[in-house]
């Protein structure tokens, strides 16, 4: 037996060295698959509450590997902020999305799709100017794109992140605060990017029906937004009694598999 298997190891230390052994080897699996270009998207509806009229798409990021199988985002995209594999990942997934837009520019209608970016990338230096020059390449207008953005400490720290910020949004891009209230500094998030839209994270709607707290939560946040002129969007719909609560409270839209599931770009074009 090799040494590493003997009783001098504990499990709790196996289970740390086969855990950091496997992410040693998604990263490396995942620098290779930004290299060739192996991650695809799939885009989810956001709908009206009141009329589930589809008003933005958000792309979410697959990546199906060969040997491993499905690998989810809430898997590897912490992983690539981690080891700073981010910045080339966000860029591959934009030319991805504004290149489909571009091919699929008069099947879209007038709708918006949103894309998730790192916090982390919007502390590069030219992260703001390099997707507006994107943009233009495609001939994409930045009113038709939604960057959502995880609420980190990161941003609200960070001045060249409110100026990549005011930057996009002067440029027409809208902004969103994705996982709004799961985070950090929520309020000075609020102040220093000046979203257009906040989304409120799943984990308050998830038990919305049963849960007395998160039913006050997530009627403040909506009355805040409504306050402050910020769009609300609610993740993670499940229920009819979750989508009643939330409109009854004032919340303009809403995702999640009550309405439908995250699908292929061909499936979410047949329906618009
Ligand atoms: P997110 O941005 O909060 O996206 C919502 C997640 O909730 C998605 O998981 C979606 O499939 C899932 N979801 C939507 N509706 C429901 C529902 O009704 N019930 C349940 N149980 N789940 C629902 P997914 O696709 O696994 O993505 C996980 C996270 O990975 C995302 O959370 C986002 O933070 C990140 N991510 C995904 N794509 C990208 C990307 O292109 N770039 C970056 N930076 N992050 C991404
Ligand atoms: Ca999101
Ligand atoms: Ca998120
Ligand atoms: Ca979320």
């Amino acid at each position: 037996a090799n040494w590493h298997s003997t009783h001098l190891w504990s499990p709790y230390q196996q289970d740390l060295q086969s855990h950091q052994h496997r992410q040693l080897m998604l990263v490396a699996e995942m620098s290779k698959a930004i290299r060739n270009h192996d991650f695809h998207f799939e885009i989810q509806p956001k709908v009206v509450l009141s009329t589930g009229q589809i008003t933005s798409g958000e792309v979410l990021l697959r990546w199906n590997h060969a040997t491993l199988g499905k690998v989810s985002p809430a898997d590897f995209i912490p992983l690539a902020e981690h080891v700073g594999l981010i910045y080339q990942l966000t860029q591959l997934i934009l030319h991805q999305v504004l290149s489909w837009m571009q091919q699929h520019a008069n099947q879209l209608h007038g709708t918006t799709l949103a894309i998730n970016i790192s916090a982390r990338d919007l502390l590069q230096q030219n992260f703001a100017t390099g997707v507006i020059e994107l943009c233009k390449g495609y001939g994409i207008s930045p009113s038709s794109i939604v960057l959502e953005i995880t609420e980190t400490s990161v941003v609200s720290d960070s001045g060249l992140a409110v100026d990549n910020a005011a930057l996009l949004r002067s440029a027409g891009f809208s902004l969103s605060i994705d996982d709004f209230g799961a985070g950090y500094s929520s309020m000075q998030n609020i102040h220093r990017l000046r979203p257009d839209e906040i989304k409120i994270d799943r984990l308050f709607v998830s038990d919305l029906d049963s849960n007395p707290t998160n039913q006050t939560l997530c009627r403040s946040l909506i009355q805040l937004s409504l306050d402050l002129h910020i769009h609300t969007t609610a993740e993670g719909i499940e229920t009819e009694e979750q989508l009643k609560l939330l409109s009854s409270w004032g919340c303009h839209s809403g995702q999640g598999y009550f309405f439908h599931r995250p699908m292929s770009p061909e499936e979410y074009l047949s329906l618009l």
